[in-house]
């Protein structure tokens, strides 16, 4: 029970005094204090000025009843609408107690009135009627949050139907939609949310099936265990995507409070955000990250579906330059017009080979099979690969679309691309092996003379991991004395005597045992090594040369190879010197073997380089004769005196008739231009004697001697005898 020092008073109104004296004795007995008012009009007055908690207010009374004063208190919109107003009516007067409700009265007592009971009667009226303002404060208070926040809400019992549906004040919500707003024509779901439609309807009246059962789904989780749970949606509505967010609360053990709000907005910016994370702010394809997340969807989808892909990795050649030369806007002008012809000749069926919708009723964003990945990288990923010729259908067209000339500030760019594809699943199978083999196999393909495509095959890292630790070896091969040379003997046709040998190097490699010269020759050649490595080789040579000469055998001619890049070296004819000098060979037992392609190379300074050697006096051949493209007039000029006819001229002889007749015409032409014919590979007898027959000057090959140590040619040459060296 409230106390009385809580409240203020209760105002007693009635004409008769002594009826006011008893109620005030009463009201005092339970606590409360009184105001009096003697007719109708004083009541009226003192509600209004003193805000009484409670009006006992008698019925007849002077000047004004009290149904009058009722009604008037009533219309006091200041304070005297909500005030509890007790009617004291006649004893059996039913038409007094449906007048004082009709005027407003809250309650009644009738005379004669039970004394001690009237004041418990009181106490009652004003906790009920407190009770109401606490309400009917909570109700303002619930009415102004759901003013203020844009949600629609409802009320929905436990089996789905709407109880209550109040559209949130934006009318954004499931309220009206833009689309209304614009008066354009509705559907079944652009049909308004509305309070009148939606009450008493289920769920799955109003929403698409997914989604109602969606909600219901979670309503019963919310119902189970009276947590908040949220549900997000979308709707279709007039032609445009809508997000909806419902939070359900339980508000009691069968229902629900849901409330409704369009998060349209947010989903756009979030859009945004994605877009911005996962596109290539330059071009506008799909990034890096976008590109490694759909790869590992792709992977997990192939590998579920037993699916192969590729992916390509892109990269053009000589971009470096053009950035440098030109400028950074030229290249970003020119990434960004690579994009788009990217674009364009990928064709959707290389990218999408299906129309499957996300779970979430999004259609998979088709162009992020695409990518940039920086710099002048792209990416582009072949879903559902039947052949591997499609991937590398794909790598041809989108060569022939970067060999069409940019034009970019009235500048004509030519670009070329070089292209690496790798493949799930003989590749790998995981995403960031796959990028990356596609990437080896990128730089093999640039290796390969750029503009070119190249798979990846497993056996591609193999060489290149090989190929890396042979370098390292080959670094240090020299100071660890791992080379180290063979003589394969020449021998004169006529006078079946050996005239030469010509020094081979070999590689005795700490773990792997022998290596050929095929195999680290060209690794020296690209590495640079073979500057360092054929400085040796001709000391070496020399000195043995020189050693065979000294110990009184016969002169030999000491034949050594020569490769393109040592020929380029500008020091060559120092080094050359610097050998014969050291060793004191004369320089005409040194030949030096070169090949046409290194004559051909550069003709200018080969000219310059051929002229010092021909001064210095050393014996020049041309090796793999007829492999190349040189005319014999050509080599004439070099003054080269020797050609070695290339052993798979010699291989098919005697049944191969065609060699058998390039054979006989290099023979014939080299001696017209005088110059001695060497052939190499000669493995049997039969080629020996066709080749005598055909004039051939010198033989090199198995059946003679195979490359050999320095001892084995020493024994080969027999006795020491004395010779000088010929002029
Ligand atoms: P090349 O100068 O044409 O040397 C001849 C190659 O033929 C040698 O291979 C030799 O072993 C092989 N050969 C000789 N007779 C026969 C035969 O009857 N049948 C067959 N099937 N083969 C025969 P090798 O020693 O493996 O050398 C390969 C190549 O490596 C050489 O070809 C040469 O181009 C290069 N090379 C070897 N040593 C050097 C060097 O010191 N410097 C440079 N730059 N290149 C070298
Ligand atoms: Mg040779
Ligand atoms: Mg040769």
């Amino acid at each position: 029970m409230p106390s009385s020092s809580q409240r203020g008073a209760v105002l007693v109104a009635d004409d008769d005094p002594v009826m006011r004296m008893l109620m005030l004795e009463m009201l005092a007995g339970v606590g409360l204090d009184a105001i009096e008012a003697a007719d109708g009009a004083q009541a009226v007055r003192l509600a209004h000025e003193r805000r009484p908690d409670l009006i006992l207010m008698d019925v007849e009374m002077p000047q004004m009843d009290g149904f009058a004063a009722c009604r008037a208190i009533r219309r006091d919109e200041s304070g005297g609408a909500q005030v509890p107003i007790v009617m004291v009516t006649g004893g059996d007067d039913i038409e007094a107690v449906t007048s004082a409700y009709e005027a407003g009265a809250t309650d009644f007592v009738s005379k004669p009135i039970n004394w001690p009971i009237l004041g418990h009667r009181v106490l009652y009226v004003l906790r009920a009627s407190d009770a109401i303002a606490r309400l009917r404060i909570a109700d303002a208070q619930n009415r102004a949050v759901l003013a203020a926040i844009p949600d629609t809400f409802f009320r929905m019992n436990r089996d789905g139907f709407y109880l209550d549906y109040e559209p949130g004040h934006d009318r954004s919500g499931q309220g009206r939609t833009p689309g209304e707003r614009a008066g354009r024509a509705a559907d079944r779901h652009d049909a308004p949310f509305s309070s009148e439609r939606c009450i008493g309807r289920h769920i799955s009246d109003m929403l698409p099936r997914p989604i109602a059962a969606r909600m219901l789904d979670q309503l019963g989780e919310v119902l189970r265990t009276q947590e908040i749970r949220s549900v997000e949606y979308e709707l279709i509505r007039f032609g445009a995507a809508q997000h909806f967010e419902a939070r359900l609360v339980a508000t009691s053990p069968s229902e629900v409070l849901g409330l409704v709000r369009d998060i349209s907005e947010r989903k756009r910016s979030e859009e945004q955000i994605r877009r911005l994370a996962y596109c290539d702010s330059l071009t506008g394809i799909p990034n890096r990250q976008a590109f490694l997340e759909n790869l590992e969807r792709e992977l997990q989808r192939s590998k579920i579906g037993n699916k192969k892909f590729a992916v390509l990795f892109m990269d053009l050649d000589a971009f470096k330059r053009i950035n440098d030369t030109l400028g950074h806007n030229v290249g970003d002008h020119l990434l960004k017009i690579v994009s788009e012809r990217l674009r364009e000749t990928i064709r959707p069926s290389d990218l999408v080979s299906r129309g499957d919708a996300g779970l979430d009723g999004t259609t998979e964003d088709s162009a992020s099979n695409l990518a940039r990945l920086g710099g002048d990288e792209f990416t582009i990923l072949i879903p559902d690969l039947e052949r591997v010729e499609h991937a590398l259908n794909v790598a041809h067209r989108v060569k022939e679309a970067m060999r069409r000339p940019f034009l970019i500030d009235g500048n004509e760019i030519f670009v070329t691309a070089s292209i690496g594809i790798s493949l799930f699943p003989e590749d790998g199978d995981d995403c960031n092996s796959l990028l990356k083999f596609a990437d080896t196999a990128m730089y093999h393909a640039k290796n390969c003379g750029k503009n070119n495509a190249k798979l990846y095959s497993s056996s591609l890292t193999m060489q290149i991991m090989s190929h890396v630790k042979l370098e390292v070896g080959l670094r240090k091969a020299l100071q660890n004395d791992e080379l180290y040379l063979l003589y394969q003997p020449q021998l004169d046709v006529r006078s079946q005597e050996v005239v030469g040998v010509e020094a081979l190097v070999r590689w005795r490699h700490p773990e792997r045992g022998i290596i050929s010269p095929t195999e680290f020759i060209p690794l020296a050649e690209e590495t640079g090594l073979i500057v360092p490595i054929g400085e040796w080789v001709l000391r070496t040579a020399c000195n043995q040369a020189r050693a065979w000469q000294r110990h009184g055998r016969r002169a030999l001619r000491m034949a050594v190879n020569l490769s393109a890049k040592q020929f380029k070296d500008e020091n060559l004819s120092q080094i050359v010197l610097s050998a014969l000098h050291e060793t004191g060979l004369d320089p005409k037992l040194l030949e030096l073997e070169l090949t046409e392609g290194t004559l051909m190379d550069d003709a200018l300074a080969t000219l310059a380089t051929l002229e010092q050697l021909r001064r210095i006096g050393v014996y020049l051949s041309i090796d793999d004769f007829g492999t190349g493209y040189s005319s014999m007039n050509y080599l004439k000029r070099f003054d080269v005196r020797a050609l070695k006819i290339d052993r798979s001229f010699i291989n098919g002889l005697p049944q191969d008739s065609e060699n058998a007749a390039i054979t006989r015409a290099i023979i014939a032409m080299a001696h017209g231009l005088k110059m001695a014919v060497v052939a190499e590979g000669v493995e049997t007898d039969e080629q020996l004697v066709l080749l005598e027959e055909y004039g051939c000057d010198v033989v090199q090959g198995y059946f003679l001697g195979h490359p050999s140590t320095a001892e084995s040619i020493t024994h080969m040459l027999g006795p020491v005898r004395l010779v000088l060296p010929s002029g």
